[in-house]
Order: C-alpha cells, then sequence, then structure tokens
C-alpha cells in the first residue's frame, strides 16, 4: 500500500508540473513515505533523512516525510530531525499542493488528521510499471491485534467507492495494463459506501473489464474469509486462485495473546475448506517469531502448523514491539538471540516445503505475467504465475509485459525456472 501511496504522491507532483529528479540529480522536493510496522523502518527513516540532510547545504531542498511513522510520531519527527519541513499522515496527501505553498510561507507544517472518506487524488497515481498496478480498495483496520500498529498509523476502516475504482481499473485497461491487485489491510472489510456490496462483488465487476486478465487482492483475514467469497471467487476466472491469510502464530495460546480471534484448528479449518473448493489454490501466510511469553513449546506449534498446511509462500519476522499497541504492555521478553534462532527455523522449514512444492512444477508449463528481465542477460525474463510464484525463464522474443507460457525445468525454494515453450527444441 506504501508503494501505491507513493506512486499517488507522485501523480500529486506530476499534476503540478514537476517531474522526477535525475539519478544523482539533487531534487528540489525530497519526500520519505514510511512505514511504522516494525522499528527498524523507523530507524531506518532517521539514519535515512540523517542523509538526505546534507542536500540542503548544497541547494534549498524541501523535506517532507509522509506514511505511518509520520502518523504516529508526529511532532516528534521535527524534534529528532529539525531540518523537515512538513510530516503528513496517510489521510493527508491531497493536501500536498496546498502545503507546499504554506511551506513558502511558514516554516513547518503538519497534517495528521484524520479523515472519514477515502481521500480521492484527482489526477491518477504516477505507476512504476506499465503493465500491473495496484489500486488500493480500503484502507485502515478495527482488528486491533495486541501487536499491531496499522489501526493507529492507518486508522479505521474505511472503504473506496466502488464507482472510482471500476473507472481507475478501466483506465488501467485502456492503458494496457494487464494485472490490477487490489489492496486493504483487512481487504474482506471491503464494503462500498455508496451501496454497501463487498469484496466478492467489486472483483465480479472488475472481471468484467476488458484488457484485465489478472486481479489479485489482499490480505485477507483467516476469521473473516468465508465459504460464499470462496466459492464467488472460484467462479471468477480472472481472479488469481492465490490467497494471502496470515497466520502469525500456531498456538492457541499465542494467537489468544495476540488477540486474533481464532484458533489453530479454526485456521486450519478455513484452509480446509478453502482448498476442498479450490483444490490448486495457491496459500501465502505471515508468521511473527517472539512474541511476549512465547514459549520453546508455543513455537513448536508454530512449525506444526507450518508442516500441516504446508503453504506456498511465507514471510517471517521477528517480534517487535510497538508503543501504544496492547503488546507493548507485555514484557518483551523473548531474548534477541531466541528470536533470531526461532526467525532461521522458520525459514528453513518453509524453504523445505517451498523446494518439494516447487520441484512438483518440473515437467509443467505455467502461465506467467512478464514484468521484468535480467540486467546481466536480458533473454532471461522474470514474471509471476498465477499462485504468485516468481518465475524466471529464457525466451528468444521480447515478453515485457505479455502472458508467457513457460516449460518449467527446475524448481528451487524461491522461484521456478524454465524456457518459453516456443523455444523449447
Ligand atoms: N492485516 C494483515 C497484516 C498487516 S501487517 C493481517 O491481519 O494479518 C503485515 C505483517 O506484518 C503482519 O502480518 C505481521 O506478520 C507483521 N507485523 C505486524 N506487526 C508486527 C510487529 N509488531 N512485529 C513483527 N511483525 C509484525
Ligand atoms: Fe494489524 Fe492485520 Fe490485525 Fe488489523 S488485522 S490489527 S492490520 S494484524
Amino acid at each position: 500500500m506504501n508503494e501505491y501511496d507513493s506512486e499517488r504522491i507522485a501523480g500529486i507532483l506530476s499534476s503540478l508540473s514537476m517531474k522526477r529528479a535525475e539519478n544523482g540529480e539533487i531534487p528540489d522536493i525530497y519526500i520519505v513515505n514510511t512505514c511504522a510496522v516494525r522499528e527498524k523502518s523507523e530507524e531506518k527513516l532517521f539514519s535515512f533523512l540523517g542523509r538526505i540532510k546534507e542536500l540542503k547545504k548544497k541547494k534549498r531542498v524541501i523535506i517532507g516525510v509522509t506514511g505511518c511513522v509520520s502518523q504516529v510520531e508526529r511532532e516528534k519527527i521535527f524534534q529528532r530531525a529539525p531540518y523537515v519541513d512538513f510530516v503528513l499522515g496517510p489521510h493527508a496527501y491531497k493536501e500536498i499542493p496546498r502545503i507546499l505553498e504554506e511551506i513558502e510561507k511558514k516554516e513547518k507544517v503538519i497534517d495528521v488528521r484524520w479523515r472519514k472518506e477515502y481521500q480521492e487524488i484527482e489526477k491518477g497515481p504516477l505507476r512504476e510499471s506499465p503493465f500491473s498496478a495496484y489500486i488500493t480498495v480500503m484502507e485502515g483496520c478495527n482488528k486491533f491485534c495486541s501487536f499491531c500498529i496499522v489501526p493507529f498509523a492507518r486508522g479505521r476502516e474505511i472503504s473506496r467507492s466502488m464507482e472510482n475504482i471500476l473507472k481507475e481499473a478501466k483506465e488501467l485497461a485502456e492503458k494496457g495494463y494487464k494485472e490490477i491487485q487490489f489492496l486493504g489491510q483487512n481487504i474482506d472489510a471491503y464494503k462500498d459506501p455508496d451501496s454497501g456490496a463487498g469484496l466478492a462483488e467489486l472483483l465480479k465487476k472488475a472481471s468484467e473489464i476488458e484488457g484485465i486478465e489478472w486481479i489479485r487482492f489482499i490480505t485477507s483475514h483467516p476469521k473473516d474469509i468465508d465459504e460464499k467469497f470462496i466459492l464467488s471467487i472460484k467462479e471468477l476466472e480472472k481472479v488469481t486462485k492465490y490467497i494471502h491469510l496470515p497466520a502469525q502464530a500456531g498456538s492457541n495460546s499465542v494467537l489468544e495473546r495476540m488477540r486474533r480471534g481464532y484458533t489453530r484448528e479454526e485456521f486450519i479449518e478455513k484452509v480446509n475448506m478453502i482448498r476442498s473448493h479450490i483444490p490448486n489454490i495457491s496459500i501465502g501466510t505471515d508468521i511473527i517469531v517472539g512474541f511476549p511469553g512465547e514459549t520453546e513449546e508455543e513455537f513448536e506449534d508454530t512449525l506444526r502448523l507450518l508442516e500441516e498446511v504446508r503453504f506456498d509462500n511465507l514471510y517471517s519476522f521477528k517480534y517487535s514491539p510497538r508503543k501504544g499497541t496492547l503488546a507493548s504492555r507485555m514484557k518483551d521478553d523473548v531474548p534477541k538471540q531466541v528470536k533470531i534462532e526461532r526467525l532461521i527455523k522458520v525459514q528453513e522449514l518453509q524453504k523445505r516445503i517451498q523446494l518439494e512444492k516447487n520441484k512438483s512444477f518440473v515437467g509443467k508449463i505455467i502461465k506467467v505475467l512478464v514484468t521484468g528481465s535480467s540486467k546481466k542477460d536480458p533473454s532471461i525474463y522474470a514474471g509471476r504465475d498465477e499462485g504468485n510464484r516468481v518465475v524466471n525463464f529464457r525466451a528468444s522474443k521480447n515478453l515485457m509485459g505479455e502472458f508467457a507460457q513457460v516449460f518449467i525445468e527446475e524448481g528451487t525454494p524461491h522461484s521456478l525456472k524454465g524456457v518459453w515453450v516456443e523455444d523449447k527444441v
């Protein structure tokens, strides 16, 4: 979502007749868009700001900090980095043109006010990719899992009007985009503010747009995803058969302390329900290790969950206490070294599972949306399949931005390797 927001901010600046600075050129405006989910990204912000501060010695550069760190740290950003000119929370980007004018008159500007509606910007985002586009459909979260800063940083759930979402998707199709990715921290909660229609209806309507061939959606919540929804996407051919379903932990006591709202058994039941309707669906997850009080036994329950479910991909994180959250009041008592060891164990186990799964693709032909090529060898292309697996393959023709049929020759833990079917001799 931050990537999409950065593209929106770039869109606003380009509507003010600004353009991207060339590599090595000192920009007139430097905006740092931030993430607050873990502490590390916050620390990175301040070291990064320390570096760009030097630019101010060479010319007048306006420095702005936007995003979730701005929202939670507010004026404190000015205290720690006094050379920052403006601080904007995730609801304030639309104000950038006005704020840039104010900066001329005032010393510093801050806007971290919550808005009740999604802030549409007039000119669309300035996107990085010409083939695949993010579209935020809802933002914020009402769930308040005990470890998570999202409800404080992004605010409560706000859904965007379906009409505006579909308009954006249609414009993308006209520009030749093949894939759209609907985003929301808790995407099952999407509800059109005008009609009350939900995510299934949005996906159905988006499927009717000619030119768009793949539609992804992230992130689903294990508590909210239901059979009716799965049955409805099963019928929608363009909706990719990939679900991101963060488990966070496999132990009931940890899940309870995390306030996730489901048990291990209920999570597995959801996975089984999804797979019973769409057997080849790819399922990804997120795992946090070293949550306060996590014992060795509790951690092993997580490993057992991974063995049992066999996810197709996994993002793993060391627990990071976030100010203001319920868990930050619990003692962060799992030693750093133990967190690292547990993270490695999760990653090693998942690597083995993914290797086994990816090897089963050898000899098969799969459809890939080609979005990149290797810098070293431009005849090696990269893309993803419907299940969000990275695929690298050789081709004798420039296939950028196209769908390609790829014959898989090798499965590695993190990708599939192969050759374009038309080059297979
Ligand atoms: N809405 C999604 C998650 C959004 S945050 C859900 O409910 O699952 C993205 C991921 O960051 C989370 O899934 C979690 O694994 C990780 N994360 C969030 N807060 C964290 C924290 N305090 N420490 C470590 N990882 C965290
Ligand atoms: Fe954070 Fe996701 Fe929980 Fe919402 S549902 S509080 S975004 S982890």
